[in-house]
């Protein structure tokens, strides 16, 4: 590959994917033609770019309070020893049924977990795992739907989706997927069929406009009149779409595609994130902006935070006091700890928008 990364900062990141457990750097071909295009117009550090490449701010900056598991995953192991199935909520749960993704978002805020995966000896097989999932969900009958999630689920690879889908037949499955956007050929037709016999729900994560070019909008367009289901989430995140501009511009896009989108996300404060976090004031401000100047298709998409007493919102802000702000659900507290002063630099809008004037 034409070097796309500074070679010192390269060696820099890897002795921190070995020392803290962060994701190596892998991007698809097929996204790192965008990757590309968008240096040979702009130069390193686009949005593009930073999804998928470690930057020098990525490595330095740090904000003073900082976590490797924000939402605390291993706290909602309903099973003792597995570290697959976890679970929130009520009706639902996530089965983490791959550690594998196309490429590793430089943003991830499951990094960490996911580098322990991946560097695991343990690994169960898929068969295993939906044996143990199905025994559980058995046993468990206010469970109706199952999120498989990741690592992303569509490089288990057809047939391993196929025996996943037909096992859990009996429950509701949603996908979650970054497949779409970093390798949209595993949606090809036997897969397709596959996912419209199970009548699976499709959650893409898409963070950017640019991410949906014409063979990424062809294959939506393919799944979308094979009636699957399409939804969508993803994070705000600095330097990639921190702009109501910008989400206007994807969301729109969505909108003609016929994809619901679901929630923003706000970032994590976990290690290594701060160079993507937006201070919680600027959050406040992009989502008024895309409130007061969009229209409801677009601006009925909703701004949460995971966290570990589930999901969020800006109506659960129980108390703000300096850099701590109390979120408060279903009679319990969590804490979110703001990024200090000064780092949060908002991001040029010509460079977000590279391919167009602003
Ligand atoms: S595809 Fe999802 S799980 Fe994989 S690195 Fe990206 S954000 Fe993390």
């Amino acid at each position: 590959m034409k070097k796309i990364i500074d070679s010192k900062l390269e060696s820099e990141y890897n002795k921190l994917v070995e020392s803290e457990s962060i994701l190596p750097i892998k991007i698809t071909d097929f996204y790192k033609k965008k990757v590309q295009e968008e240096i040979s117009k702009i130069g390193i550090g686009g949005p593009l770019y930073k999804s998928v490449i470690p930057t020098q701010e990525k490595i330095s900056i740090k904000t003073s309070v900082e976590t490797r598991d924000f939402v605390e995953e291993n706290k909602h192991m309903p099973i003792e020893g597995v570290d697959y199935i976890i679970r929130k909520y009520e009706d639902r749960l996530v089965f983490i049924i791959t550690d594998i993704c196309f490429s590793h978002c430089q943003y991830c805020f499951r990094t960490y977990n996911l580098s322990k995966l991946q560097k695991s000896n343990l690994k169960e097989t898929i068969y295993n795992k939906i044996e143990v999932l199905k025994k559980y969900l058995k046993q468990h009958n206010e469970v109706k739907e199952v999120i498989f999630s990741g690592g992303d689920p569509l490089s288990i690879g057809y047939e391993n989706m196929s025996y996943a889908l037909e096992e859990l037949k009996d429950w509701n499955i949603r996908i979650h997927t970054r497949a779409i956007v970093y390798e949209p050929k595993v949606f090809d037709d036997k897969t397709i069929q596959l996912l419209k016999k199970y009548n699976v729900r499709l959650v893409f994560h898409i963070n950017h406009p640019y991410e949906i070019c014409e063979i990424v909008e062809n294959k939506i367009k393919e799944l979308y009149n094979n009636s699957i289901r399409l939804y969508a989430q993803f994070p705000l995140l600095r330097g990639i779409n921190d702009n109501y501009i910008v989400l206007r511009k994807l969301l729109t896009k969505m909108d003609e595609l016929h994809i619901r989108p679901l929630s923003i996300f706000i970032p994590d404060p976990i290690a290594y994130s701060a160079s993507f976090r937006i201070s919680f004031k600027r959050i406040i401000d992009i989502m008024n902006e895309l409130n007061w100047n969009t229209p409801s298709w677009i601006n009925s998409t909703r701004f949460v935070m995971d966290t570990t007493i589930g999901k969020v919102r800006y109506e659960n802000i129980k108390k703000w006091e300096g850099n701590c702000i109390t979120f408060s659900r279903d009679g319990q507290d969590v804490e979110y700890y703001d990024l200090d002063e000064g780092i949060d630099i908002p991001s040029d809008l010509n460079k977000l928008l590279w391919k167009e004037r602003m």
